[in-house]
This record gives structure tokens, sequence and C-alpha cells, in this order.
């Protein structure tokens, strides 16, 4: 994810695309850059860091003349953030630049086949084998910047949305997206492109919003043409009349970067798995695994380190690896594990999860593993971060930055990512059977469209919170597979609303937390469908008969949860190993609605931060 800004008019560009930039930053901010045609040639800066560096490094290198530039905050899926993988990017010619947001899956072909043909690559980006890509296209057929465009784009796998122009004909920029959003604000006379409206709020409040699979080149002096990219068939483009505020646009209409955030974990968890995972086909592709598959093979037991919620993300792979893998998998705080004196076996795998790769103790337990010879392995979400340089290899969930404090889809795609990684650790090991294979595989495509359900809950949530509000304690309960779902649950009650709240496996309920039932007393429960779902009705009947209020967390149709609990939020059926994926949209629901009507600061509670690189 990242932001990408562009300008054609009369008016000087640098100042709209620089500070659109910093109005986009919230969608990427490792790097920066911006191009600019000043009349007679093209001006580019471009740099790692965010984007007041880029200000003062362009200031000083470059005039900021002209009316015509692009500018892009990156968010690095390919290559780490450094100067060099900055966007814009161009073509081998240097007459074609290019923002890109999103990724092209099917790079590495096209790349090797420009290769072939003679072009050569700085960058380790796909973008940058996307702007040869459309320069080849438009030296071979003879073609205008817009068809190029066109037809290179119908060669590529993945998602996008980009904005590119010739120097050589500074008139016009073409811009298309699939997958990736992108709003075009229509003057007079002049047009500004943006991943959202913000950059051009004060300058016009017609905006068009490109669809999915459209693309137009814009022109001063010209109507806009856009078409559908694959077919080239003419779209009557809808103009619409923004109404929104600059923060409201920010936040894509939602409230809080929270909200936005649990909203966002359908495309998030698809993105974790675009490229990756062939459910058709029964493929699973993850370069990360697929190179060290021995290491993974031969391990005598897998240790998971990490803090907070990647840690609960971690409890959840414990349950999936052994499930599938059969491998003895145990899962340590990285800030205890570092303090004391770990056994750590040679031929142990160490996977470290950090949603910002920056976490101080992961990090430090990730040096203890590595100097006991073992193989280290991380799950971060920030592309480059420290983590991800210091394992021996890895893979990225793609979640896109997460900006609320309290960790939402950073959860879910963590827990995908692993979930690919069991899965394929079990295929090699021949532990699963290549019809249970393309089953969850089958099912795992499918999640998306199931947390998209699951969030139709919203307003029903909404009214529970309403009731529960006040609360001063609160107990979460869940199982297997949902054990770890009810300790994410209570912490995000606690760190957004400052309730008391704690986790707890249903059955230690009658070791100690029983003792804490009244009827003040709100228990959440997941009691999914075939999670020990009888064993958890039992413990409901045991709340229930100490006066406690119980909610829920039932699949769709249940009846038996329905008629003993107070509230019942649904989740559609999946497969078991799958379910956190689902029963956990509720809970981050529920302690947003409490938060807000709390009037908590839900983005940045108290005493916390986003990264915590601090011991
Ligand atoms: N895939 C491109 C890159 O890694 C664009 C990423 C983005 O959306 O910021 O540079």
């Amino acid at each position: 994810m990242c932001g990408i800004v562009g300008y054609i008019g009369h008016r000087k560009a640098y100042p709209i695309v620089l500070n659109g930039l910093k109005r986009l930053e919230y969608r990427g901010y490792d790097s920066a850059g911006i191009a600019i045609y000043d009349g007679k040639e093209l001006k580019f800066s471009k740099t790692k860091g965010k984007v007041v560096d880029l200000e003062k490094k362009l200031e000083a290198e470059i005039s900021t003349e002209g009316t015509i530039a692009i500018g892009h905050t990156r968010w690095a899926t390919h290559g780490v953030p450094n100067d060099i993988n900055s966007h814009p990017h161009f073509s081998n010619s240097g007459d074609l630049v290019i923002i890109h947001n999103g990724i092209i899956e099917n790079y590495e072909p096209l790349k090797q086949e420009l290769k072939n043909r003679g072009y050569s690559f700085q960058s380790d980006t796909d973008t940058e084998v996307l702007v040869n890509l459309i320069e080849d296209v438009k030296k071979k057929e003879k073609v205008k910047l817009g068809k190029a465009v066109q037809i290179a784009l119908n060669q590529t796998i993945g998602a996008y949305a980009i904005a590119v122009f010739d120097r050589k004909k500074p008139n016009e920029i073409v811009v298309a997206r699939l997958g990736s959003p992108l709003a075009i604000g229509v003057g007079e006379n002049e047009y500004f492109i943006a991943s959202d409206a913000s950059p051009f709020l004060e300058y016009t409040k017609n905006a068009i919003y490109l669809e999915d699979g459209e693309m137009a080149v814009v022109r001063t002096h010209k109507d806009m043409k856009v078409r559908k990219i694959h077919d080239d068939s003419l779209v009557d483009p809808y103009v619409q009349e923004l109404q929104m505020n600059l923060e409201q646009i920010e936040k894509g209409g939602y409230d809080h970067f929270m909200l936005k955030e649990i909203y966002e974990q359908p495309d998030a968890i698809r993105d974790t798995f675009r490229g990756r995972m062939l459910a058709d086909q029964g493929i699973i592709k993850m370069a990360g695994i697929d190179d060290h598959i021995d290491k993974f093979i031969n391990a005598k037991r897998i240790l998971i380190v990490a803090c907070g919620t990647s840690w609960h993300a971690g409890l959840v792979a414990e349950y999936v690896f052994e499930e599938l893998a059969r491998v003895p998998v145990e899962v340590e705080y990285a800030s205890e594990f570092r303090y004391r004196n770990p056994v750590i076996d040679k031929e142990d795998v160490l996977i470290a999860i950090s949603q910002s790769g920056e976490t101080a103790d992961t990090m430090a337990a990730i040096k203890l593993a590595k100097e006991s010879g073992a193989f280290v392995f991380g799950v971060c979400n920030v592309v480059g971060s420290s983590i991800s340089r210091e394992t021996h290899a890895g893979a990225y969930t793609h979640a896109g930055p997460e900006i609320g404090v309290a960790s939402t889809k950073a959860f879910t795609t963590q827990i995908t990512v692993l979930t690919l990684i069991a899965l394929q650790l079990a295929k090699k090991k021949g532990k699963i059977s290549t019809s249970d294979f393309y089953t969850y595989l089958r099912e795992l495509d499918s999640i998306p469209e199931k947390v998209a359900e699951a969030l139709t809950s919203n307003e029903h949530i909404e009214k529970i919170a309403a009731i529960y509000k006040d609360a001063k304690n609160c107990l979460y309960l869940g199982r297997g597979f949902n054990f770890p779902v009810a300790l994410e649950g209570a912490l995000k009650l606690k760190e957004i609303s400052y309730i008391h709240a704690e986790g707890y496996p249903a059955a230690e309920m009658k070791h100690g937390p029983i003792a804490l039932i009244d009827e003040q007393m709100p228990v959440v429960v997941i009691a999914t469908k075939k999670g020990h779902y009888e064993k958890v009705v039992s413990n409901i009947q045991e709340i229930k008969s100490r006066s406690g209020k119980i909610i829920g967390i039932v699949t769709k149709g249940d009846v038996d949860v329905k008629n003993l609990a107070d509230h019942v939020i649904e989740v559609p059926e999946t497969i078991e190993l799958m379910t956190p994926l689902l029963t956990t949209i509720p809970l981050q629901l529920l302690s947003y609605h409490i938060a807000v009507m709390l009037d908590k600061n839900v983005d940045q509670p108290r005493n916390l931060a986003k990264s915590v690189t601090v011991e």
C-alpha cells in the first residue's frame, strides 16, 4: 500500500503534489519521491524516509518549476526501502516515468523476458518492470502511451493504481487501476490524481473514482475518456461531488483508523495470500519457505517468539502447526525468552513475529537464537524492517500500514501467513492428503468473504457494547484454536477502553476465575461449532448458574448457545482451525465500540506506542 499523487494543469505542480503526499503518508511512509517536468527537462528526487526528508532533499537538488508532476510515498512490497527502490521509476530510455501502488505478481517472468530483450534494471521493484514493459510495448507496437499502458497491463497479474507520463509528450498522464484505489479530481483545464481525494480537496470538489479495471488518459484542454483496460470499451465516468472533510478522507470515511483497519481485513487477508496460494490448482508458493524447506522438515521443534498481539497469533499458529504438520511447537514471550537461559538446539527453527519488525525484545530473541545456530524466520508487516533484515528468511504479511495502536489486521494476516506456512510444511512432510490440502486452500480462499460477512454484525455488536460499556471487568473464554482469540479479545478491550479484562481457556474457569462471576460480570464465550462445542456449552451453563452475563460468539444458525446466552453474535461456518480468523472480528468491534462510547482515544490509547522499540 502506498500513496500516489499527480497533477497536470496550469498551476505550479510541485506544492500540490508535495502537500498531497503529506496527506497520503498514512498509506505508507518508508520512502518518497517526485518527478516534475519543468518545461524543458524531467527532474526528479527520491529518498528513503518520510515526505519531509524528500522535501529537504528535493528543494536542495532540483528546481520545483513545472505544471506536470507525479509523486509517491511508499510502503515497500518488493525490495527494501532505499533511495533506488523509491518511486518514481523510469524506463531504460529515461522517457517514461511511473508511480505505482500495488503488486505486479508476475514481475519475475516479465523481468526475465525484458532482460532477454536487452533491458536492464536498477531497482528490485516490480514497478520498474512495469514501466519497461510499457516502453517495450510502445516501441514494438508503435502505439501511443495510453495504448501501450493498456497492452502492458493486460499482460500483468496483480494489483495496481498507476500514473505514468512521457517526458517527450508532457501534456498527458495515463492512469489505471485494479485492486488499488485511484481518484481523479476534475478542475478547469486541470486534473489531480491521487489514492484518495485528500490531496485535491481545496482545489476541486468534483471527483471520479476509477473502478477496478479502468484506465484514463488525462490531458489539459481535453475531455477525459475512461476505458476498460481489458476490452477498450468506453465507460461513462460518474463525477461525484465530494462532501467530506480532510480527516474523514484520510480515514476513508471511518471515524478512526482502528475501525478502518478492522474493515480492511477482507482485503488485507487476500493481499497476504495473493500470489502465494493458487487454491484451484492446490499450490502454495512461498520463496521464504520453499527455499529453506529442509530446515523446516528437519526441525526438532519450532519455537515462536513474539510480544502482545503477535504472541497471540503465535499461539494460534502453535495449534495450527501441531494439527497440520505434526511438529512440536513452543510459543514464548520474547521478553522472557531472551532473559532466561533457554535451551535452543541448532535443529530448532525459530519464528519471530512482529508487525513493525522493530520490536526490541523480539529482535534480541532472534540474536540469541542465531548465536545458538538455529534457523530464524521472520513474520513481519513492514518491509525492510530490522527483524526482516536480521532473520535468515521470512514472509511478509502485506497487510498495509497499520496506524491504530491496537492491532487488528496485523493479527489476522499473521495468522493467515502462518497457516500458509503450516499447510506447506504439512504437504512437504507428507502429513496431509492431497484432497485435504485442496480443501484447506479453498477454505482459506473463502475467508476474506466470510470476514466481510462477520463484519455485517457491526450494528448488533454496537448495541451489545452499549449495554456493557460501564462494566468494570470482563472475562473472555475460548478453547482450542479459540483460546488465543479469547486472550486477544481481552487485550483489545484492556488496551483501548481501559476496562480490566482476562482471557482464559474455558475449562480453566473452574480453577479460579469462576469465583469472579456475578450478575455484574460480562463473559464473552467463543462457542463455535466443532471446537469442543459441547464442552463450551457446559461452561456456559456454569456461568449462567452463577448469574454471569453471557455474550456468545457462535456459528451462524446456532441454537443451543442462543438458548442459554444473553446475546449471541454469529460468524460464518469454517474449518475449525480457521475459526480464529472469524471469531476475532466481533471481539475487535466490541472493544472498539465500548472505547468510543467511553470517549477514549481509540487510535492512540494512553501509555502505548505502535512499535515497541525499547525493552
Ligand atoms: N510494489 C511496489 C514497490 O514495492 C509498490 C508498493 C506500494 O504500493 O507502495 O515498490
